[in-house]
């Protein structure tokens, strides 16, 4: 009989991973290569008749990992990206091993029971209402476009118009009010939904980067028809959280249904110092989140939550009648989530939750902020440094010299030099180096040498 594992193979890529891993925190953070040594050492001819399976793995894991950002690594600050817990990595080679389609109950069962499993575990976590339903998406992108979904669906329907049978054309009018700093991603999930962005009604923000509750009083009531109101919570620049309870006080005065996009804020539930700033956020309809960013597993994987689970599923649901092979009781992952046949994602969501337990999670959330204001107290004793925004959770904005080509040009050293890695952003038109903590083995010490080359660069490009 075939043996259908190769257990030299799997050892073998056991061993460049362990490698790669370690050789991080010592590794330049920038991608070592570049396109064109890449394509030197990757644009191999396809042969007719195939190469050795080790031979693919040593090229790869030599020549591929000189192309990699060490996003893996703990001085990795750009965007919000976040690393791979040790026991979330394990999970996902197991879940690759398995190669199970977690489409439905019947294709696999434990995937079906780790994700049940894994939402009552989140919904506990964040404290939300514990009968809301959960997806498990590739992104915050399409856990927004899931969560705007099923908002569609419930608007419409309370119309008296099935949506899901007749589209949007001659649909009645829906009205879309989001914060003017709303993530792109909300505006992507909008035009995939068929409401385009000009559809959007765009409501003032403050200082920080909030929702001002005055501005959406005044949008709502403009608005002619039902309404569905896009909040937010971690703003990508500020990581600032919009007043949710007003918001919701607001929104609920309306009947529209509130949506809050918080890729990395909804994590801030988990902490006990962070969870004032989410107050309110329990009221709304849905909510979209990452877990590949803050809660630390690979990518990609995203969690989409709606309060209303009716609306939920008539929004994603597929029915077939050769998909028809369960009781009922069993949860088809299908039915939550845009995709038909999928990866098991909830798997490494599930290790990581167990293993961290409640105050592991806590204790990650609270490390990334302390590490964010200790980022933040070492550059401003430099006097040409400005933070521009409140560090309230993992995001710090730098400005140096008040200058933007004086910041660009920090950044762009910084990159080179390679002891850490982040990037720009315009901020109220102001260029700005963005810090994002979202790792879960960033230290003290991994700050303090950062912040020590951002300086060093500032040096260089000032001269
Ligand atoms: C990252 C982010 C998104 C998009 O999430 P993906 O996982 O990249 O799809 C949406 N909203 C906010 C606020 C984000 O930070």
């Amino acid at each position: 009989m075939t043996k259908l594992s190769d257990p030299s193979l799997l050892d073998r890529t056991r061993d460049h991973v362990v490698r790669y891993l370690d050789a991080l925190p010592s590794r330049r953070v920038a991608p070592l290569a570049t396109r064109e040594e890449l394509l030197a050492a990757l644009r191999v001819p396809l042969t007719e008749s195939g190469e050795a399976p080790a031979a693919v793995i040593d090229s790869l894991a030599g020549a591929g990992e000189r192309g990699t950002l060490a996003t893996a690594g703990p001085r990795f600050f750009g965007f919000v990206i976040g690393g791979a817990l040790p026991v979330s990595l394990a999970a996902d080679w197991l879940t690759s091993a398995w190669d199970q389609n977690a489409g439905l109950y019947v294709t696999s069962p434990v995937a079906s029971v780790v994700e049940d499993v894994a939402r009552e575990w989140l919904l506990e976590l964040f404290d939300l209402p514990r009968e809301a339903s959960l997806g498990f998406v590739t992104g915050c992108q399409m856990a927004n476009y899931t969560a705007l979904s099923s908002a569609r669906h419930a608007l419409l329907r309370r119309q008296g118009w099935d949506v899901e049978e007749r589209g949007l054309c001659g649909a009645p009018p829906i009205r879309i009010v989001a914060g003017a700093e709303a993530h792109v991603t909300i505006h992507t999930s909008l035009r995939m939904l068929g409401f385009g962005t000009a559809a959007i009604r765009s409501v003032a923000t403050d200082a920080q980067g909030r929702m001002r509750p005055d501005a959406l009083e005044a949008a709502m009531r403009e608005a002619e028809a039902p309404a569905i109101v896009c909040a937010q919570a971690g703003n990508v620049n500020t990581g600032a959280i919009d007043p949710l309870r007003e918001i919701a006080g607001i929104a609920r005065e309306h009947g529209a249904w509130l949506h809050v996009d918080s890729a990395f804020g909804l994590w801030g539930r988990a902490s006990r110092d962070r969870r004032p700033l989410l107050d309110g956020i329990e009221l709304a309809d849905s909510w979209a989140t990452d877990a590949h960013k803050w809660l630390n597993v690979p990518y990609d994987n995203g969690i989409a939550i709606v309060r209303d689970s009716a609306s939920h599923r008539a929004a994603m649901t597929v029915s077939a009648a050769y998909l028809e092979q369960t009781s009922g009781v069993e949860r088809d992952p299908v039915d939550w989530v845009p995709e038909f046949s999928r990866r098991a994602r909830g798997i490494t969501v599930y290790a990581a939750l167990r293993q961290l337990g409640r105050r592991g999670v806590e204790s990650l959330v609270d490390n990334a902020c302390a590490r964010a204001r200790q980022f933040a107290e070492l550059l401003v004793r430099d006097r040409r440094v400005a933070v521009l925004n409140d560090v309230v959770l993992n995001q710090v904005l730098v400005r140096f010299g008040d200058n933007d080509a004086l910041t660009r040009e920090v950044i762009a050293r910084v990159q080179r030099e390679g002891t850490c890695w982040l990037a720009g952003t315009t901020w109220h038109e102001m260029a700005a180096m963005r810090i994002s903590v979202s790792h879960w083995a960033t230290s003290e010490e991994d700050v303090e040498r950062s912040a020590e080359a951002i300086l060093r660069c500032l040096d260089e490009a000032a001269r």
